[in-house]
């Protein structure tokens, strides 16, 4: 059997990997380039337990606890760790630290633990998406260039994928194309999915920012309050993202770009929140969106009336977090025909209307 995988983000490198485990042909159609969007540009952070209370949360403790088998098993280094995480705020005046976190201004007010390492961790996403194609690849799978435009389908049942007005034929199809997967909402009924813009900074810290996770409130000279992340990485980065914006996604991931100014705020903010950051050569200056649904949860399932067809998206701000048990579940609803170590029904595609059909053209 031989599945096709439209999109080489961390969904579609996690899918890959577990298919080929289960022995099957694997192929990732990738348009632009392996982890070129959100998965190589988001903050990695995991965290075993913040999705409790939520339809996530049994995807999200088997995700977590992949991670970390992961890690134990496959070859390579994608920068896993366990770590602290933290929660504080910065421009806040009456606000009163408990804790002092040596790298930070002393503007920043860090008030509570969010995590221990039993409980949060994080991986560099883009070397964590292509170590899983590469544990992919040994096992059989390919990835491919190509740009695909359609699902081709007959007689209600999905054939293969249209790549430069040709087929290439499978047995099954999964769209992962994060944001860019409303493009499959053309030829299949899929739920729209959209893509929620997201700006971030990466610094050569060097060892000057030791490793624990930071979640602020951060209100700037203007009033607005920003949430900024800022992940320290063993490879000697720190990582920082804050400023969401509605701008459109483009139809060729190569052209997401950042909004004007919102990196220059980003700088600002980063600077008065730690010497360490203002006195850091910034390597990256970057812009991402994240894929979301009409109701906030993934679609990860069957697409409906189109046999053969699959569905894993829209895992808006727990993407990396969650392509482990997403792959997983794919791979033994595909295979055995249906998942068994998480309950998809929350996630089922079918659940939101379909994209209406005048959207076309
Ligand atoms: C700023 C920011 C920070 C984040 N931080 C975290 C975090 O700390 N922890 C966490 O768990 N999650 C985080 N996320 C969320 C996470 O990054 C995403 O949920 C995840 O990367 C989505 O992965 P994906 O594979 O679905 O999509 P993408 O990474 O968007 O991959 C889709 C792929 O499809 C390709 N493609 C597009 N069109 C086509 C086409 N026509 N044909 C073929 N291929 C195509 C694209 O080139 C792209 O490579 C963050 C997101 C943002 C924006």
């Amino acid at each position: 059997m031989h599945v096709l995988i439209c999109g080489g983000g961390v969904i579609g490198a996690s899918i890959a990997y577990f298919l080929s485990c289960r022995g099957l042909k694997a192929t990732v159609i990738e348009s632009t380039g392996l982890a070129c969007a959100a998965s190589g540009k988001s903050g990695g952070f995991l965290a075993r337990d913040w999705c409790d209370g939520t339809p996530l949360a049994p995807l999200a403790r088997r995700s977590f606890a992949l991670h970390g088998e992961l890690n134990e098993k496959l070859a390579g280094n994608w920068g896993y760790r366990r770590l602290d995480t933290y929660g504080g705020f910065a421009g806040f005046p009456a606000r009163r630290g408990a804790y002092r976190l040596a790298w930070l201004s002393s503007k920043v007010k860090v008030g509570q633990a969010l995590g221990y390492r039993d409980s949060t961790a994080q991986v560099h996403p883009g070397q964590f998406t292509a170590a899983m194609m590469r544990a992919a690849a040994a096992q059989g799978a390919e990835l491919l260039l190509g740009r695909v435009t359609a699902i081709a389908q007959h007689h209600g049942r999905a054939t293969g994928v249209v790549v430069a007005g040709e087929i290439i034929e499978a047995d099954a199809v999964v769209v992962a194309m994060g944001p860019w997967s409303i493009l499959a909402a053309l030829s299949v009924p899929l739920p729209a999915i959209f893509g929620l813009k997201g700006h971030s900074l990466v610094f050569d810290t060097g060892d000057t920012v030791p490793g624990e996770a930071l979640f602020v409130e951060y209100r700037e000279p203007s009033g607005t309050v920003l949430s900024p992340e800022v992940f320290p990485r063993t490879d000697g980065t720190t990582y920082v993202c804050a400023i969401s914006s509605e701008a459109p996604l483009p139809i060729d991931p190569a052209q997401v770009a950042p909004d004007p100014g919102a990196i220059g705020r980003l700088e600002a903010m980063c600077a008065s929140l730690s010497p360490a950051l203002s006195s850091a050569k910034i390597l990256a200056r970057q812009a991402c969106y994240r894929p979301i649904t009409g109701d906030g949860l993934p679609l990860i399932g069957r697409v409906p009336g189109v046999a053969g067809a699959y569905a894993a998206t829209g895992h808006s701000v727990w993407g990396i977090l969650n392509a482990p048990a997403t792959g997983e579940a794919i791979a033994e609803l595909i295979v055995d025909g249906s998942a068994h170590t998480v309950d998809l029904r929350p996630f089922d595609p079918g659940r939101l209307p379909p994209v209406e059909p005048d959207i076309q053209g």
